[in-house]
């Protein structure tokens, strides 16, 4: 494998400056109510980028009020979907103009290929507020003929009210706007608490949100730690609804934060890195495989050649290497990669297992870093059973020219999303979230405004109203 870790990013890209640093509540950038500040570091070196302002309840308690006064009070939720579409256009057209600096930082702040970056998460943020600003003026509810006949009814569709995003840091970007956007199109208003590990785009959006008018209040961004400024979003009396991306065991606390306040609605998410793969293509794949880990450019993200950066945080990347430690100890060969890269910065060597069981730690739970586990299977039947038997069930790809074999497989998979011959491909237009523990609820595709919207029911009768005759007599 070719290891580029220490290149010299300014040779690739202009490095942004920081410009924000502080939480914008109502529409301003400031300083926590305690004036404490965390430090988000570049994954490349392990070095600070900034010191960012930490919230925490006091600051949760100010951002719920801002959001609450423009939702009873302010005209997001009373201007017309038309003119809420007009203004989230000029979001996404703002994000369009800023997309290099918007890529940069996404690059310094979670160690993402800054190439990606800028064809990926920036311009897949910019598609989806472009869809649901699309959505915002067809937002409809339905007539009802009633089953007595004598009244005639009608729904409406309104927004919930306040909103609780909670954000991981493996998309920042595109997890933004996969939550606000839908939220927005609704006319809720919202906070945000972006991952501790990557603030600094939601900080940005939040400026740009303000620039293309969007009301104070209605996109507050407060970022902090889960435990203090998450966990005081998911318990606040006063915000209708959470919705939460990240592990499943914090989802267990938001799940139990929200029912012991107002119930709001959860939603968690997860994704998985086993590979079964049929006996008779197992060993031919296992040495293409190895070819391939032995070219794999793991390097600087701004490196173009790059095609693997560092890992987000050094958490995760100590977690990548205690699991990759718990592969080796319970027997899986390593077929590839298993150590830290370079003196400095986060990076892991791809790292591939091969003889997998099912009950090795690296295949019962989620690494989220760059190690592929292979397991043999004799037939599909086995195959899907064993892809089935695990508590998580969010994204599952068949790779089959046989199409008896995509479609059995793919109606027999306990995933909210299967992928016949390709791989992480979403759209705005396509429903994503989990089955089983990976969570319920669904971000993008037009059905997730709906999340955000309540029904009303108006009801009036057809014929004259026994209420009139009573008045007028
Ligand atoms: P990941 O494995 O993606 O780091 P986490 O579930 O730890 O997943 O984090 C996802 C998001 O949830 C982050 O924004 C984090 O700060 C937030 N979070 C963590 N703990 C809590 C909590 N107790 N209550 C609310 N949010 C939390």
């Amino acid at each position: 494998m070719e290891e580029h870790c220490n290149g010299n990013s300014e040779a690739y890209a202009k490095i942004p400056k920081i410009k924000f640093s502080k939480l914008f509540i109502n529409g301003e950038f400031v300083d926590s109510v305690s004036g404490k500040k965390f430090e988000t570091i570049d994954p490349r070196s392990g070095e600070v980028i900034a010191e960012v302002a930490a919230g925490d309840k006091e600051d949760v308690d100010l951002a719920v009020k801002a959001a609450r006064f423009a939702f009873d009070h302010g005209p997001w939720p009373r201007m017309s979907g038309g003119e809420r579409r007009k203004i989230m256009m000029k979001l996404a057209n703002l994000i369009e103009e800023n997309l290099e600096e918007l890529a940069a930082l996404e690059t310094i702040d979670a160690g993402k290929l800054f190439k990606w970056c800028k064809i990926i998460d920036i311009p897949n943020s910019i598609d989806l507020l472009q869809y649901y600003a699309g959505a915002a003026d067809k937002i409809h509810g339905s007539t009802l003929k009633m089953c007595n006949g004598q009244y005639q009814s009608y729904t409406l569709r309104e927004p919930v009210g306040v909103v609780g995003h909670i954000i991981p840091w493996n998309f920042p970007s595109i997890m933004f706007f996969m939550k606000t956007a839908p939220a927005l199109a609704a006319g809720c208003a919202m906070i945000v608490k972006p991952a501790e590990q990557t603030p600094l785009s939601a900080l940005y959006y939040a400026y740009l949100a303000k620039q293309a008018g969007i009301p104070d209040g209605v996109l507050n961004v407060v970022p902090g730690y889960g435990a203090t400024a998450g966990a005081a979003l998911c318990s606040h009396m006063n915000v209708d609804m959470i919705s939460f991306t990240g592990s499943t065991e914090t989802g267990r606390k938001v799940l139990r934060a929200a029912a012991d306040s107002n119930l709001k609605i959860g939603e968690i998410c997860m994704a998985g890195s086993r590979v079964f793969v049929q006996e008779g293509i197992y060993d031919k794949l296992v040495e293409k495989l190895s070819v391939m880990a032995n070219h794999w450019v793991v390097g600087d993200p701004f490196d173009p050649s790059a095609q693997q950066g560092p890992q987000a945080h050094k958490g995760q990347y100590e977690k990548v290497l205690t699991y990759i430690e718990h592969g080796k100890r319970e027997g899986a060969t390593l077929l590839a990669g298993g150590k830290p890269i370079g003196e400095k910065g986060y990076y892991v060597q791809p790292t591939i297992f091969i003889d997998v069981k099912d009950d090795m730690r690296i295949a019962k739970e989620e690494i989220f870093g760059p190690v592929m586990s292979l397991m043999k299977f004799k037939t599909i039947e086995e195959a899907i059973e064993r892809a089935n038997s695990t508590q998580y069930g969010l994204a599952a790809g068949i790779v089959t020219n046989s199409l008896n074999i995509a479609n059995t497989v793919s109606r027999s998979v306990r995933a909210g999303i299967v992928w016949i011959n390709c791989y992480f491909t979403l759209d705005p237009d396509c429903p994503y979230g989990g089955y089983k523990m990976s969570g319920y609820g669904r971000d993008q595709g037009l059905e997730a405004v709906d999340k955000y919207l309540q029904t009303k029911s108006v009801v009036t009768p057809v014929y004259n109203s026994p209420w009139l005759i009573l008045i007028s007599s």
